[in-house]
């Protein structure tokens, strides 16, 4: 059985580099395993950064099994019971909800990137993870017997390291032994986060944020508008998914004027031009950049892995970012669990084999969104308009990273040591239930 909290000390040093909510939940569920954890990260402060994230059902279990932090979340979280469908012009297409899906799957954890940080953070800490802002990861090494970091000139040393350095990974690159330079997606997201006072005093845009929480998407031509009120409709976010072919860094900082959204949206829905108007400027343009799956997330010498978004960015559509970047935390910690200090080797050999097939099915359900709702026949939609809505399966929301790393780890690492398999043989054997997945292709 999973959850078992805080197991005597393992001998096992984890190095875990940033503190993004890979790196925190790798550092937590390392720590609660016993393991001795030091987590650095290159930024000085926190800071409530960023807009809205979603975890969705399949990581609201790890939130779970941390002390405390369900009750910290909830009241800062979205609370809709649906999200409602509707064209660019502002005809309504259906409302899918989540009650059944709550039921069967638990509870999602949406809501404003920068608080949810900070509760977890604040766990971090208040279970005792080392934690160390300012220190900025300049180089990673390993030998047989450790493996380590250099950050403000100071060298540190541990039996594993985890990089958990977001899509601009440095870890990327001793793992691969290249640059793994991101293309261009040819999208990119304007986003916003803001009080909902005004929308609340037109009866036009009111509904949006007056009787608790709201969720709306706005679907046209390869391009949609999401947006959510939170917190009983007291805040208010939109993100607008767009063509953008600049040729730019991706970040959180980029902004952008509003008049450009309000250029784009030229046409659509009066009820959101009035979201536009009430919205303050400037926004947050995310670039979205594309890399192609990294042939493998572990080093040479397999004391270093990389998890979340360095080892695989995800497209929003998709959902499960965050959701995925966090099972990677969990699954280590058991692998390391179970490797022992003398073997860590073979866990992190296991880690890989036990993620990489399902991340990039979760990865393709994102592409598949997407493709839906931006290429969509209009017509066809008005006669289907359930074909536009997210596909929510068992395979991804109902999966229980930490039980599953315990049950399937003995038979990975059997597949890898197998002089008559390989590598792809552990890792298909982890592929997401084959029958579920082809059906929601
Ligand atoms: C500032 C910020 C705001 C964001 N806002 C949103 C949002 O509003 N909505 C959304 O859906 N997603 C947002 N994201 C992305 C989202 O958090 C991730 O896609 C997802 O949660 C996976 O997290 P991660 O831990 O893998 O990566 P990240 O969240 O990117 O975390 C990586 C961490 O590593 C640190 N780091 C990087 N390089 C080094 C180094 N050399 N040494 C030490 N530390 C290093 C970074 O400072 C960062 O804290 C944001 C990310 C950041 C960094």
């Amino acid at each position: 059985m999973a959850t078992s909290n805080n197991l005597p000390a393992s001998g096992i040093r984890v190095i875990v580099v940033g503190a993004g909510f890979a790196g925190l939940t790798a550092a937590i569920e390392c720590h609660r395993k016993g393991h001795s954890v030091l987590l650095l990260e290159s930024f000085p402060e926190l800071k409530l950064l960023g807009d809205i994230i979603s975890f969705a059902p399949n990581s609201g279990k790890i939130f779970e099994r941390w002390p405390g932090v369900d009750a910290k979340l909830d009241p800062i979280i979205h609370k809709s019971d649906g999200l409602l469908y509707k064209t660019y012009l502002g005809e309504n297409l259906f409302k899918q909800t989540w009650t059944a899906e709550e039921r069967a799957y638990g509870k999602a954890y949406n809501g404003h990137r920068g608080e949810i940080h900070e509760i977890v953070y604040q766990h971090a800490l208040d279970i005792g993870v080392d934690i160390r802002l300012g220190h900025k990861v300049e180089d990673y090494f390993e030998t047989e017997t450790e493996a380590g970091v250099i950050a403000n000139g100071e060298r540190f040393v541990a039996d594993v390291v985890l990089a958990a350095d977001g899509v601009r990974s440095k870890g990327r690159t001793i793992v691969l032994g290249y640059e793994d330079k991101p293309k261009s997606s040819g999208y990119a997201i304007w986003r916003c986060w803001f009080d909902s006072a005004e929308l609340a005093k037109d009866p036009d845009t009111a509904w949006m944020v007056n009787d608790g929480d709201k969720h709306c998407a706005w679907l046209g031509p390869d391009i949609h508008f999401i947006a959510a009120s939170v917190k009983n409709g007291k805040d208010f976010s939109w993100v607008c998914t767009h063509k953008d072919d600049a040729d730019i860094e991706e970040s959180w900082q980029f902004p952008a004027p509003l008049e450009d959204a309000q250029k784009a949206l030229e046409g659509w829905d009066p009820v959101l031009q009035k979201i536009l108007k009430a919205t303050p400027s400037p926004l947050i343009d995310w670039k979205l950049v594309y890399r192609d799956p990294l042939p493998t997330w572990i080093s040479p010498k397999r004391r270093t892995a990389l998890i979340g978004d360095a080892a695989h960015p995800f497209l929003p559509t998709s959902i499960q970012g965050a959701s995925q970047a966090m099972e990677d935390g969990a699954t280590i910690a058991v692998c390391l669990t179970k490797s022992g200090k003398a073997n860590v080797q073979e866990g992190i050999a296991a880690f890989e084999a036990l993620r990489y097939e399902r991340v990039r099915a979760a990865q393709k359900t994102g592409e598949r969104t997407r493709k839906t709702w931006h290429k969509a026949n209009w017509d066809e939609v008005r006669k289907n308009p359930e074909s536009m809505k997210l596909k929510r399966e068992s395979w991804l929301l109902g999966f229980d990273a930490e039980l599953y790393a315990e049950e399937h780890y003995a038979a990975t690492v059997a597949l890898l040591k197998d002089p008559s398999n390989n590598v792809t043989a552990a890792r298909e054997y982890n592929m997401p239930r084959m029958a579920e997945l082809a059906a929601s292709l």
